[in-house]
């Protein structure tokens, strides 16, 4: 029970990963509240917790939907301990794009950085405004391994996450220099098999071989699972990281260790 009692806001928790940290945060003892946009998905996974869950409607977008949610949480709790802001898109099916470099949609584009980097920036600033008073929270932004590397594809993406990457460790000396004891930590998972990936991968056997191929790129030879994430995000919202903050904790099988472009190893 490493989360006993926490009250834990989720961001984006009707899915993926936000919706497997829910149940890992849930089953460590938090009070969990999760929020998305797909209301009757975010419902049922509320549903599926029992006791000691709700759900909210949060688009991260809108600094509306974050005030009514934090002044229900004030009202309920008196209280947050932990928030992870997990809620993200990719961008390719939510936007009209293009997105590569050259052609980029600049609408496109602000739709990205409006729900990845807009809304992390809201979710810390009303964290911190309710946090400070009882001088104690953990803030987990997830960021990506695209937010430390390109992607050719998709540079909004990228871009959004590479600035979550580093609002989190300006958020995390703001609190420090404060002395408001609210820790700031980013997660950045690679290849994670969820829901975002639908669109990329197809279905059926075409599905099957696309994530294979991903796979044979990681050094662990496997996609990660929605669980392999949830896990860091139970350790950096719990009190045994009590001394990380600024942190940055990559959950890839090892993608960003090296570089496929690395010396080969010597021929005996
Ligand atoms: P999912 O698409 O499975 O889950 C994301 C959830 O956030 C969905 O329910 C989505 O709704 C919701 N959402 C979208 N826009 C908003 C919004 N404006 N306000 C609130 N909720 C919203 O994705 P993942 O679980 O894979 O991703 C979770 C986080 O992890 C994201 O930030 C993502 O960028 C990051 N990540 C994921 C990786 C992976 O390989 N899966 C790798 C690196 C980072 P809807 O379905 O309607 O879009």
């Amino acid at each position: 029970m490493r989360l006993q009692d926490k009250v834990t806001l989720i961001t984006g928790a009707a899915s993926g990963i936000g919706n497997a940290t829910a149940q890992r945060c849930h089953a460590e003892g938090a009070l969990v509240i999760l929020t998305d946009i797909e209301d009757s998905a975010g419902e049922a996974a509320t549903r599926a917790l029992g006791e000691r869950a709700r759900y909210l409607h949060l688009d991260v977008r809108r600094e509306a939907d974050w005030q009514r949610v934090f002044q229900m949480i004030e009202g309920s709790y008196g209280r947050l301990d932990v928030l992870v802001n997990n809620a993200g898109i990719g961008g390719m099916t939510q936007t009209r794009g293009p997105h590569d470099p050259e052609h980029l949609d600049l609408a496109s584009w602000r739709e990205v950085h409006a729900v990845n980097l807009d809304g992390v920036a809201l979710g810390c600033k009303y964290a911190i405004q309710l946090m400070r008073r009882h001088r104690s929270g953990s803030i987990v932004n997830i960021s990506s391994r695209s937010g430390v590397v390109g992607i050719p594809a998709m540079p909004a993406y990228a871009s959004s996450k590479a600035a979550v990457r580093n609002h989190t460790k300006s958020v995390a000396l703001y609190c420090a220099q404060q002395g408001y004891n609210i820790r700031c930590n980013s997660v950045h998972p690679g290849a994670i098999l969820t829901p975002m990936w639908d669109p990329l991968l197809g279905s059926g056997e075409a599905r099957e071989a696309m994530i294979r191929a991903i796979a044979s790129q990681v050094p662990l030879q496997r996609m990660g699972s929605a669980e392999d994430v949830a896990h860091a995000v139970v350790y950096l919202a719990a009190d045994e990281s009590a001394y990380v903050t600024g942190a940055e904790l990559h959950i890839d099988g090892g993608i960003l260790a090296g570089a496929a472009a690395a010396p080969p190893t010597p021929r005996s």
